[in-house]
């Protein structure tokens, strides 16, 4: 994955997917799933722009009951 350009429009690098199932979040944190491949992700945004973007392991934490509003 690239640093220098992060768009707002993140696509998943492993099977380019762009539909995300949003998990847990915190602050500007959010965690997201892609729908395609089920890697995840943990994505920061600032003035709704996505500034990072950082692969997490599938088998972190994922509590359910966590699930925010959807990714805006
Ligand atoms: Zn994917």
């Amino acid at each position: 994955m690239t640093t220098s350009d992060q768009a707002r429009d993140f696509t998943c690098p492993d099977c380019g997917s762009f539909i995300f199932r949003p998990g847990p979040c915190g602050g500007l944190s959010q965690n997201i799933e892609c729908v395609g491949c089920r890697s995840r992700f943990n994505v920061a945004h600032w003035r709704g722009l996505l500034v990072s973007a950082e692969r997490i392991p599938n088998d972190s934490q994922w509590r359910e009951d966590m699930v925010p509003k959807v990714l805006q």
